[in-house]
C-alpha cells in the first residue's frame, strides 16, 4: 500500500510518499522564504504553493517510483494552518483523488508531527513535546485522543524566536541563528520567566527581551538568557506532566525540536523521572510531506476517509479534537 501526503499549512508545500509499513520512499520540498524583517505573508506563501505544486508532486512521485494512478490513498493537511496556503494543499489532492479516483484522508499536521516522529525514533506511548511556528504544547494518549497538559497562553516558542529576530532584522527562521549567538553570550541576564499553572506565557518574555537589548545589553546576552528562560519554562511544565501522567517516553518533535539547550533540559527532566527522552531528527524536525503521507495511511488502515466534498480546510482544527483509532486506548 503507498500514501501521498500533501503538506501546505504555513510556510513549505511538501509531498512525499510512504508504504504502509513505514518506509518514505519520497519527501520533496520548496519552502517560501519571508521578506528580511516579515513574517509569512500568507497570500504571499500561498502563490508560492501554487506556482512550486506541479513541481514538487511530480518530483516526489518520480522519486517514489511509482505512478499518481498507483496510489492506494492521498492524504493532506487541513488544519490547523494559513487559510489561504491551506487551500492550496486541498485543491491539489482533491483534483489527484478524484481524477484516479484514489481514497482521501484529512490530516491534522500537528498529529503529523507527532506521527512522524513516533515511526523515525521507535517512540512507542510517549508524552509528546510539540515545538514548531504553530505550536508549543504538551500532549499524551489517553482514551482515544491527545490530551494537552499545557500549551502556550500567547506566542508559541518558535514564534518568541522569529518574532524577537523580526524586530532586530534578523533573518527568519531565526531560531538556528538565536541558538548560534546564544553560544557567544557571557552572562545570563535576568528576565519574565511566567508559567501559569502548566501553560507558558512568552509574550512578556519577548517584550522583555527587546528591551534589554536596546537598553544596550549584548545581542549574545540577549539571545541566551531569552533562550534559557523560555526552554526551562517549558522543561518545568513538561517536568509536572511527565510526574503525573507517570508516561516513560518523552517525544520532542516540530522544527525547535532542533534546539540543543531545549533537548539538553528534557534529557535531564527525562533522567529524573526515569524515562527516555526521543527527539526528531532533521529532516523531519520541519514541516514535510512524508509525516502527512504516513498519519494518512494509518487513518486509513483505520477505516478514516473523507469524501472529496467534505474535505474543506480547517484553519484552526486543534489535535485534541480528532479521534486517534490507529492507536491503543488503554494506553
Ligand atoms: P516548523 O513550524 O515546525 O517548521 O518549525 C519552524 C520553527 O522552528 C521556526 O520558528 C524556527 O525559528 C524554529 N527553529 C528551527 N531550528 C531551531 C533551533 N535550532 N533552535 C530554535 N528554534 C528553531
Ligand atoms: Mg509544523
Amino acid at each position: 500500500m503507498h500514501c501521498l501526503g500533501i503538506e501546505s499549512t504555513a510556510h513549505t508545500f511538501g509531498v512525499g510518499v510512504v508504504t504502509d509499513e513505514g518506509k518514505i520512499l519520497s519527501d520533496t520540498r520548496d519552502v517560501y522564504e519571508s521578506a528580511p524583517g516579515a513574517g509569512i505573508h500568507p497570500r504571499e506563501a500561498a502563490e508560492h504553493h501554487s506556482e512550486v505544486a506541479a513541481q514538487v508532486l511530480s518530483e516526489a512521485l518520480s522519486k517514489a517510483g511509482l505512478p499518481a494512478s498507483k496510489l492506494s490513498v492521498i492524504a493532506v493537511a487541513l488544519g490547523p494552518g494559513l487559510g489561504p496556503c491551506l487551500r492550496v494543499g486541498a485543491t491539489v489532492a482533491r483534483s489527484l483523488a478524484a481524477y484516479y479516483k484514489i481514497p482521501l484522508v484529512a490530516v491534522n499536521h500537528a498529529i503529523g508531527h507527532i506521527e512522524i516522529g513516533s515511526l523515525t525514533t521507535g517512540a512507542k506511548d510517549p508524552l509528546v513535546i510539540l515545538v514548531s511556528g504553530g505550536h508549543t504544547a504538551i500532549a499524551a494518549f489517553s482514551g482515544g485522543r491527545w490530551r494537552i497538559f499545557g500549551e502556550t497562553e500567547d506566542i508559541t516558542l518558535g514564534n518568541l524566536y522569529d518574532m524577537f529576530a523580526r524586530e532586530i532584522d534578523l533573518p527568519s527562521p531565526a531560531g538556528p541563528e538565536i541558538e548560534r549567538l546564544a553560544g557567544k553570550a557571557s552572562q545570563f541576564l535576568t528576565l519574565p520567566y511566567v508559567v501559569k499553572g502548566n501553560d507558558v506565557s512568552y509574550s512578556g518574555l519577548l517584550t522583555a527581551s527587546l528591551a534589554r537589548l536596546r537598553s544596550g545589553a549584548s545581542l549574545a546576552d540577549v539571545c541566551y538568557s531569552m533562550q534559557e528562560v523560555s526552554c526551562s519554562m517549558l522543561a518545568e511544565a513538561v517536568e509536572r506532566s511527565l510526574a503525573y501522567t507517570a508516561k516513560k517516553e518523552l517525544l520532542l518533535t516540530g522544527g525547535v525540536a532542533a534546539n540543543k539547550a531545549l533537548q539538553s533540559k528534557l534529557e535531564r527532566v527525562a533522567v529524573l523521572h526515569d524515562a527516555i527522552c526521543h527527539v526528531v531528527q532533521s529532516p523531519y524536525t520541519g514541516d514535510n510531506g512524508a509525516q502527512i503521507a504516513w498519519t494518512g495511511l494509518l487513518a486509513y488502515r483505520s477505516g478514516v476517509i473523507v469524501r472529496n466534498d467534505d474535505a474543506r480546510v480547517k484553519p484552526k482544527w486543534r489535535l485534541e479534537d480528532v479521534d486517534i483509532p490507529w492507536r491503543n486506548s488503554s494506553a
